[in-house]
């Protein structure tokens, strides 16, 4: 294929409003599936992606089509819908000249559908806006045209109205894919580039890593390398997707497919790499990032005997995604587990579902906690630390404040899209999230967009939810990174008997901490059983006692009535009935079943 008969394109849209659909129709068109009901979404693999609608991974499909006499490849590079993956979705934009945005004619736009646009503007790709599901009954397109008009200032007769689903006008979507999205700028004649916006891992061909060629060809038997990790291969294959590995002669300038070089882990191909021939190198392509979690949670095995299955089940998943990071941990309570750190909520949870679903796994995921920073006072970054900054994901490695000039926490962009009615509702969540109001604006007569600052940690437990529920399903929300802010953030204590126990510590904002240890005190009174003696238990900023509950004693005639006789036999027979019902951990006095720290760790 010439060049000029190239278009690199991707599918964005706000999640459920057609892209999986959409691509299916393109492909049928195109000849690359027959029309089945049993190709529903084919570009959705995982289990956990055609449950939840979602894609995940990105699978990319190289298509051919006539159109006005010539012939055309079209590489439709499909892109993660969710803002967790938002560096995966610009590294798969950077692959394209242009975007398909998807919107649904009944439900307009919605918070993804803005973050989308804005990574496709940036990159300043051309954008083809499409009104989708114009079949339904309460399908109102002109409306989602001036929507469109309003927030991204698209005339609106540029809007195409199609119904993926039986295939209406979807015929003008492609033409509209060839004629306004220029080809790609890449010559033939350059030294050879190509940019890693995808890589899996199979078990008998190691690492296959999704490319596209900014300039140059490339094909097997080359000398390749790694602007990222510097290491040398050997090209084995390559070959263009179609959505499956169809090997070929070679990749030449502005294709896009993949390549397998003998890589035996995912890490050797991140995402936003650059390879090159390794007798021609050049200047990687800018903005490599390494993937970084934003959001760690600890994981244990529900059953300790289930240990070596969990961890061979976590080894599996990390070869597909390098983005998941894994420490070893362990915890008196729960055994020997990890700490994972994730992109983001929904990675975290998609994660955990896959373990589930295709590991059979059964794990403990314990509250998510986000990455602080304490910027260390002079005293002691001579002493310990080379760093004047130090991340602390850790709350055991919570710095005291008389080591710190300043402690930051990291906040992210909120875009939330609601119809008007819920507004007073969703601010006072936002309130009382500590978020601060950056805009608001009507996009229509009824439905309004709003922007707010969040402090992440007050988002990555049920925030979604919550906005859910209060607008009875309506609102959407979507966020992206904006850097750290200082905070007053206190390292809080929880205390059985005046002694800390490890597991249950926190770091909290301090207009948090009354709240957050009067319901962790609450919750563990309620799981932890009467015992001989009373227990207090007590939340703690340093010294100073901030809640308290109590668990009081059993009462002597009580004892009496139940066993009588020699007083020693009898707690004798009181703690073995107690060890049998549940596995104890003792600290100091206080005998804890399993089941508190579950209570308390877990999410929700
Ligand atoms: P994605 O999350 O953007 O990939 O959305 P999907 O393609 O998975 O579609 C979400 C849901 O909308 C599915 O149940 C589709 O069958 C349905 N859907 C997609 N396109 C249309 C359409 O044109 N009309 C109708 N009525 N339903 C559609
Ligand atoms: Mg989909």
């Amino acid at each position: 294929f010439p060049v000029e008969n190239i278009r690199n394109f991707s599918i964005i849209a706000h999640v459920d409003h057609g892209k999986s659909t959409l691509a299916d129709r393109l492909l049928e068109i195109t000849g690359r599936i027959l029309k089945t009901d049993r190709n529903k979404q084919v570009l959705d693999k995982l289990q956990v992606e055609r449950e939840r609608g979602i894609t995940v991974k990105a699978q990319t499909a190289s298509l051919v089509h006539n159109y006005e006499g010539k012939k055309y490849l079209l590489n439709l590079i499909d892109t993660p819908g969710h803002v967790d993956f938002s560096y995966e979705v610009s590294r798969s934009l950077s692959a394209c000249q242009g975007v398909i945005l998807v919107v649904d004619a009944n439900e307009g736009i919605q918070a993804q559908t803005v973050a989308n646009f804005f990574l496709a503007f940036e990159a300043q790709l051309s954008i083809i806006p499409v009104i989708n599901k114009i079949d339904l009954k309460n399908a109102d397109p002109e409306r989602v045209e001036k929507q469109i008009a309003k927030v991204f200032d698209i005339p609106q007769e540029e809007c195409i109205r199609i119904s993926a689903k039986h295939g209406t006008n979807v015929e003008s979507v492609l033409q509209a894919v060839i004629a306004k999205i220029p080809p790609p700028n890449m010559k033939i004649e350059d030294p050879m580039k190509a940019l890693v916006f995808d890589s899996t891992f199979d078990h008998y061909r190691g690492v296959i890593a999704n490319i596209a060629l900014f300039g140059g060809e490339v094909c097997k038997g080359q000398k390749i390398v790694s602007a990222h990790t510097k290491k040398s291969y050997e090209v084995n294959e390559v070959g263009i997707l179609t959505p499956e590995e169809q090997p070929t002669n070679k990749l030449s300038a502005g294709q896009v497919g993949y390549l397998i070089a003998g890589m035996k882990d995912v890490e050797e191909a991140q995402i936003g790499d650059t390879f090159f021939l390794q007798k021609h190198p050049v200047e990687p392509l800018p903005g490599f990032k390494s993937a970084k979690p934003m959001v760690f949670a600890g994981m244990y095995p529900t059953d300790q005997s289930e240990y070596n299955n969990l961890k061979s089940a976590v080894e599996k998943l990390t070869l597909n995604d390098s983005s998941v990071t894994v420490h070893r941990d362990s915890s008196p309570a729960l055994g020997a587990g990890w700490r994972l750190g994730f992109l983001g909520l929904l990675h975290m949870e998609v994660f955990n579902q896959r373990l589930e679903q295709e590991y059979n796994a059964s794990i403990i995921l314990t509250a998510p906690t986000v990455p602080y920073k304490a910027v260390l006072s002079s005293a002691k970054l001579i002493k310990d630390y080379r760093n004047e900054v130090i991340t602390i994901v850790n709350p055991m490695e919570f710095p005291d404040k008389s080591q710190v000039s300043q402690y930051l926490e990291p906040m992210v962009l909120g875009t939330i899209i609601t119809p008007d009615e819920h507004i007073g509702k969703i601010m006072s969540l936002c309130q009382g999230r500590r978020a601060v109001q950056k805009s608001m604006v009507y996009i229509d007569d009824h439905r309004v967009m709003l922007k707010y600052l969040f402090p992440l940690n007050e988002i990555v437990v049920d925030f979604y939810d919550s906005l859910k529920s209060l607008s009875s399903g309506y609102a959407s929300f979507d966020y992206e990174e904006a850097g750290y802010e200082p905070a007053e953030l206190v390292k809080m204590e929880i205390l059985l008997n005046s002694r800390s126990v490890e597991e249950l510590t926190t770091i909290v904002h301090k207009e948090k901490a009354y709240s957050s240890g009067k319901a962790i005190c609450e919750r563990l009174k309620d799981s932890i059983p009467r015992q001989l003696f009373e227990v207090a238990i007590q939340a703690a900023i340093g010294s100073k006692i901030i809640a308290r509950e109590t668990v009081k004693a059993y009462r002597k005639n009580v004892l009496a009535k139940c066993y009588g006789g020699d007083i020693t036999r009898k707690m004798k027979l009181l703690k073995r009935q107690a060890e049998g019902k549940k596995k104890m951990r003792s600290i100091g006095n206080v005998e804890v079943p399993k089941d508190a720290f579950i209570n308390v760790l877990k999410r929700k």
